[in-house]
């Protein structure tokens, strides 16, 4: 993998970091202990994974995508980096992502956009377009990424990769560096749903650290897969959300959908339809949530605690107030996106607006839950809803990239499964006969319900 590494990175660019002597150090330790007999520390030992630069590796630079943490070398490990080392996966690298995790196409990096690999004209998705081109490249069979409105399943879509966004709470969030603290969730990332399982087991579980991690069981994935592969899906319900299709869908996106629920309900399912009234309203609720979370998040890069410090003016004469310094390094260590949001995000949580807007859109979550909890729990309750992953196929690099609300539209399918907690994920659903490029297709089940979820898409796989 370090020699695909090497080949196709000058075209792909989904690594930020490539941890050469450690990955191979960390395979020869695999390779010795197996030839010393020793039992293996889980079935994914010696497999080689990508790691998104916004989870923290003790001794490995960390950027999340922003020049303010240019040169930081964080001092710990996070639990899930710690989880995969452990199991005695080898970490390749950190890969490229949007700026802090904000954006769909990771052209919001400060180190230049990845490209995808069935189109290098093409964005690769985003934040996590890293993780999902390194899968497609063959870079990496395994990768992590983080989902806080899409991140994970959206760049698996344009990638024909798979990648699965746990219960909120399913998988520490100790050492990510923060986005929107109520949204950000880890998860697994893979070219199979059986890989997805296996990883997803490995990273999951009750963290001691993480005020927000849930105490229970990590949930049998693996086994929901094979019972997809020998059960299918006969006897499920299967929802089809009425709002999640339509406007704003690229032809061939909702021609693969059409198909992929076909295949479902010949596969025995029975396919509903389901309304979600509320959805229509998730994209401006979260919109206002996500940014009043991350303006407070990102107020820690005072230019005093990690990375880049930047003390004198454009002229060389040093700065000589706090303020100042903090005012010019994070005037020049955050672009344009980033700063987009914490204008925002200040304004959509300062006195007098407050209630209208973070209120308001606090109270549009709860409805959204409210029309999740009604698909999923009234007595003719559906066991998945489904619906395409992206509104689109992969869109040529460059081409939204002035245009924020075109590029905030690209999360309109995953966004409400963000909003309220619930576990989801993305598999291949085909090619789009319109651009010749992958679709994914969005399974998503009640919350603590991964087992449902994976079964679903093992069958459908
Ligand atoms: N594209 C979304 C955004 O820009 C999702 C980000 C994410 O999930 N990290 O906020």
């Amino acid at each position: 993998h370090l020699d695909r590494i090497e080949q196709v990175e000058p075209a792909v660019h989904a690594f930020l970091h490539v941890s050469n002597d450690s990955a191979l150090d960390q395979a020869r330790a695999v390779d010795a202990a197996r030839a010393a007999g020793e039992p293996a520390r889980s079935p994914l030992a010696g497999v080689p994974l990508a790691l998104k630069d916004i989870l923290v590796q003790a001794g490995v630079p960390a950027t999340a995508g922003s020049k303010i943490l240019q040169g930081w070398i964080p001092p710990y490990d996070a639990t899930v980096t710690r989880k995969l080392l452990d199991a005695g996966i080898v970490v390749l690298g950190k890969t490229n992502l949007d700026e802090f995790a904000m954006g769909s196409s990771t052209e919001n990096s400060a180190y230049g956009p990845t490209h995808n690999p069935w189109d290098l004209t093409r964005i690769p998705g985003g934040s996590g377009g890293g993780s999902a081109a390194a899968l497609a490249a063959f870079e990496a069979p395994l990768a992590i990424g983080t989902d806080t409105g899409g991140s994970i399943r959206q760049p698996a879509a344009v990638t024909g990769t798979v990648g699965a966004k746990p219960t909120y709470g399913g998988v520490s969030r100790y050492g990510v560096i923060a986005l929107a603290s109520s949204l950000d969730q880890v998860g697994p990332c893979a070219r199979t749903v059986l890989d997805t399982a296996l990883l997803h087991e490995v990273i999951a579980g009750h963290d001691p650290l993480d005020s927000t991690s849930l105490d229970v069981p990590v949930p049998s994935v693996v086994q929901a897969v094979r019972r997809g592969v020998t059960e299918g899906v006969a006897g499920l319900r299967v929802g089809v959300v009425r709002e999640l299709g339509g406007e704003g869908y690229q032809p061939g996106v909702l021609e693969s959908f059409t198909a992929a629920v076909a295949e479902l309900e010949a596969a025995g399912a029975e396919v509903v339809e389901v309304s979600c009234p509320n959805f229509v309203h998730a994209l401006a609720a979260y919109y206002l949530i996500l940014p009043s979370e991350c303006s407070s998040n990102l107020a820690r890069f005072d230019a005093m605690r990690y990375g880049l410090r930047i003390d004198q003016d454009e002229q060389g004469q040093p700065l000589v107030s706090a303020e100042s310094v903090m005012s010019a390094t994070r005037g020049r260590g955050f672009g344009a996106e980033v700063k987009r949001r914490i204008i925002l995000g200040t304004y959509a949580l300062s006195a007098g607006y407050y209630d209208a807007y973070y209120g308001s859109a606090q109270k549009v979550r709860t409805l959204i839950r409210g029309d999740f909890d009604a698909a999923f729990d009234s007595a003719r309750g559906v066991d998945v809803l489904v619906s395409p992953s992206s509104p689109t196929t992969a869109f040529k690099l460059g081409e939204k990239v002035d245009d924020p609300m075109a590029m905030y539209l690209n999360d309109l399918a995953t966004i409400p499964g963000s909003l309220a907690g619930i576990p989801a994920m993305s598999v291949p659903s085909g090619i789009a006969s319109d651009t010749g490029l992958p679709v994914g297709l969005q399974i998503m089940a009640p919350a603590l319900g991964e087992e449902r979820m994976y079964q679903v898409a093992a069958a459908f796989e």
